[in-house]
């Protein structure tokens, strides 16, 4: 049987019609590749541009949608045929009755048993059954992989590993506990140990261990120490903050951890995974593992002098934790997630083309816009900053310097041109753009003091 495997949004995306990345945008290898049938006489193909003709050619289509890739997927099914379609990934565990309409089968949650399911002849809605499975990449080009990572340079190979899947915890805004009901599959040792054997014999040197809350899982230690056997230039992974400890730091430090990425997320909210976050990082600097921040902006409801200050408290966040990289991300109430209900009166399908993270999803026209400049500007008022300067250098040629020096072109602020946007030492009140009203909610702006002005506190502890 020949069998494509689709993911939506495609593959070689850009996000170009957002206008939010293009040329060194982030491509990793993506998790479809999991589910290449294993029964023997199977052929799978890979069609990283979904196009429907090359999908027509095979006798059965594995679609892994996304919410974003939706409306993409939608269409992909009317030229293709649902009689062709099996659907699972994100977009169809949360909304499976409405995927039906588009896929003979709809596997929601993880899964290990595509060939269970591709010869049984129940149609409809079925759960998979998590577990783990080998990465395919013999199936896609590994040159396409970036990473936008502090110290990944260009031409360096790049991949990603998994060695679990699921995480206990339960912020409101992720989709991880949708997909894993909050549990965790770990992966054999022996599966971890193949995986970074094929990285290896594929030339890569940077691996993300892409498990959604790594540190959180069982026989941790056993794990960093296979993964460091791989002896990689940089490697690096998720962190969960609370689960941190100076014993779990020094083990990843001593199997070469390059660095952890955790997530501050909104500003001024408080999250239970992050109740450690300043201590996390105290011992991430003691054992010499970097921190990335990633961090979410929230633009519902609020008026531009609002979202003005949370940007201000990002910025001096940041001053404070000291992170190598910091990551914007846009609200995203994706469907399944805690926060579904609260916003779900607010979006249409048409919207979720928006949930690439880099796109405002409730601002309009010319406060979207604002928002998109200032998420770029304040990042790179941090790279600019005295306090980055103790981190490292930032303009060392990496994908990181280079990602944001295509920021800086495609949004015009070359030449410290992002001050015009976001500028710690400026009154916010010389920041606001012509035609935008700062007090939508009749908000008066925050008192200044000595021609600077204050930044709202933030109630996560501050790292002395
Ligand atoms: S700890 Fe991370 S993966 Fe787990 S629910 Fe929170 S954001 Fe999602």
């Amino acid at each position: 049987m020949k069998i494509g495997l689709c993911v939506f949004p495609k593959f070689t995306d850009t996000h170009l019609t957002n206008q939010s990345t293009h040329e060194l945008g982030q491509r990793l290898e993506p998790s479809v590749l999991y589910l290449a049938s294993e029964r023997p006489g199977d052929v799978n193909i890979f069609i990283e541009d979904n196009d429907p003709e090359k999908a027509k050619d095979c006798d059965l289509v594995l679609c892994s949608v996304y919410t974003r890739g939706w409306k993409e997927f939608q269409k992909f099914s009317e030229k293709v045929g649902k009689e062709k379609i099996i659907a699972g990934g994100y977009h169809p565990s949360a909304d499976p009755a409405a995927t039906a309409k588009y896929a003979d089968k709809v596997v929601t949650g993880l899964t290990s048993n595509i060939e269970e399911i591709i010869e049984s002849p129940q149609k409809g809605v079925v759960r998979g059954k998590p577990g783990s499975r080998k990465m395919h990449r013999e199936l896609v080009d590994m040159k396409k992989m970036r990473q936008i990572y502090p110290d990944v340079f260009p031409g360096m190979m790049t991949g990603r590993s998994t060695s679990s899947v699921g995480c206990p915890f339960d912020c409101e805004f992720c989709a991880t506990p949708k997909l894993s009901d909050r549990k965790m599959t770990t992966y054999e040792i022996e599966r971890v140990e193949e995986d970074v054997a094929d990285l290896k014999q594929r030339g890569v040197k940077a691996v993300f261990v892409s498990d959604e809350s790594f540190t959180t899982r069982p026989q941790l230690k056993e794990v960093a120490q296979v993964y460091g056997k791989g002896d990689f230039d940089v490697l690096y992974s998720f962190g969960t903050a609370t689960t941190l400890t100076d014993e779990k730091m020094r083990f990843l430090a001593e199997n070469g951890w390059h660095s952890l990425n955790l997530g501050l997320e909104e500003i001024n909210t408080s999250y239970r995974k992050n109740r450690d976050l300043a201590s996390a990082i105290e011992l991430a600097k003691k054992h010499g593992i970097k921190i990335n921040l990633s961090f979410i902006v929230n633009d519902h409801g609020k008026s531009l002098n609002e979202s003005l200050q949370d940007y201000h408290a990002l910025f001096q966040a940041f001053c404070d934790y000291k992170p190598a990289m910091v990551a914007a991300n846009f609200m995203m109430p994706f469907p399944g997630t805690g926060i579904w209900d609260r916003y779900k009166d607010r979006v249409t399908e048409d919207d979720f083309i928006k949930f690439d993270s880099k796109t405002p999803v409730f601002s309009k026209e010319k406060l979207a816009d604002w928002h998109k400049h200032m998420a770029v500007a304040v990042q790179l008022a941090y790279y600019h900053s005295d306090a980055y300067k103790e981190v490292r250098n930032f303009h060392n040629g990496d994908n990181l310097d280079l990602r944001f020096r295509e920021l800086e072109k495609q949004f015009g602020m070359e030449n410290e041109g992002w001050r015009k946007w976001f500028d710690p030492e400026k009154p916010a009140k010389t920041q606001i753009p012509e035609g935008l009203n700062p007090n939508e909610k009749e908000n008066e702006m925050p008192e200044l003091s000595s021609g600077k002005r204050k930044v709202q506190t933030y109630n996560l502890p501050i790292i002395k």
